[in-house]
């Protein structure tokens, strides 16, 4: 595997809250694939909070949004894609791009205008990247829908992608 593909086009350092849809317009993005858990709501949490909700809501004035998770419940995927009204993939093993290809397939979207927005660098982010899509990674998002900056799982992922000299200090 290359290592630069576990690159980010865009490492945020931020949630997904404190985004600006200002920066994904200026890239000339016109559709987002996002993940679900980590990225929108804890694993463990089923309520969208009102910031996340928020994001939403505005983004979906400038940009078509589909929900990628790779969450094998579908009842938890369709149940957090109907609190936000969005369209939704669940089960999508990412880092295959199967389900990204699909939806670019059934959609018409271009991957030139299309971005990925996710909290995992060995799935969301090198998905995207293998398909060549832009790709943005995002800190796990907390219950109150703002950064948890502690989470074990992304630290992990960073520092191993340091060691590979996929991801620069
Ligand atoms: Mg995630």
């Amino acid at each position: 595997m290359k290592v630069k593909l576990l690159e980010p086009n865009w490492n945020s350092g931020v949630s997904i809250v404190n985004l600006p849809h200002s920066e994904l317009i200026a890239r000339g993005i016109l559709c987002l694939l996002l993940d679900v858990d980590g990225t929108l709501l804890p694993r463990t949490d089923h309520k969208i909070s009102i910031p996340v909700k928020n994001w939403i809501h505005t983004a979906k004035s400038y940009f078509r949004i589909h929900l990628i998770s790779n969450n094998p419940s579908k009842n938890r995927i369709k149940k957090i894609a109907e609190q936000l009204n969005l369209s939704y993939s669940y089960k999508a093993s990412k880092p295959s791009r199967k389900e990204l290809i699909g939806f670019i397939n059934k959609t018409g979207e271009k991957k030139e205008t299309l971005a990925i927005i996710g909290d995992r660098i060995f799935t969301d982010i090198l998905a995207g990247n293998r398909l060549g899509i832009y790709t943005i990674l995002v800190k796990p998002t907390n219950s109150d829908g703002f950064a948890n900056l502690n989470s074990k799982v992304q630290n992990f992922e960073i520092k191993l992608s340091l060691l590979m000299g996929a991801l620069k200090k």
